[in-house]
């Protein structure tokens, strides 16, 4: 019987691996090749709903540009990510849970629970959010 944290290590490992000989989902979903309910769209990102919503709104701002994790963000994709905090607020403005309130949630690596290993930015509303998070 292999330790928990051995399977953990190997599940990612598989899990990364699958991801990249499919190819990335969220790459071929801004480059419209996969179809996909896009709410917005812009020449830096794309806004979807989640396909597993957590909450009454719950969607994923994308950048357009492949950065795998927040840990693969660079210097240069500092407007990038600033430009996708701003959509953050539109969207949760046109989605009337800007005065409620919301969450925004970027998942990294495998203890934080991240599946899809494109960056992007969960927006999660319409009901009261427990604190700490699970
Ligand atoms: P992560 O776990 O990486 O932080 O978040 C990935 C999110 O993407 C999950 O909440 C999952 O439900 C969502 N997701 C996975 N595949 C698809 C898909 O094909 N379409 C949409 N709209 N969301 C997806
Ligand atoms: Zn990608």
């Amino acid at each position: 019987m292999l330790p928990f944290f051995i399977k953990k290590a190997l599940f990612y490992t598989y899990w990364k691996g699958r991801m990249k000989l499919l190819g990335c989902i969220f790459c071929r979903m801004a480059s419209h090749e996969m179809p996909a309910k896009i709410i917005y769209e812009d020449d830096q990102c794309l806004v979807l709903q989640d396909i597993n919503p957590q909450a009454p709104v719950h969607l994923l701002v994308i950048p357009r540009k492949h950065i795998s994790s927040l840990n693969d963000a660079c210097e240069e994709d500092a407007a990038l990510l600033g430009h996708m905090l701003m959509v953050v607020g539109r969207m949760a403005r046109e989605h009337g849970i800007d005065g409620s309130g919301y969450r925004t949630v970027i998942n990294t690596n495998a203890e934080a629970g991240q599946t899809v290993f494109h960056l992007h930015i969960h927006v999660l509303g319409g009901r009261l959010l427990g604190w700490p998070p699970g």
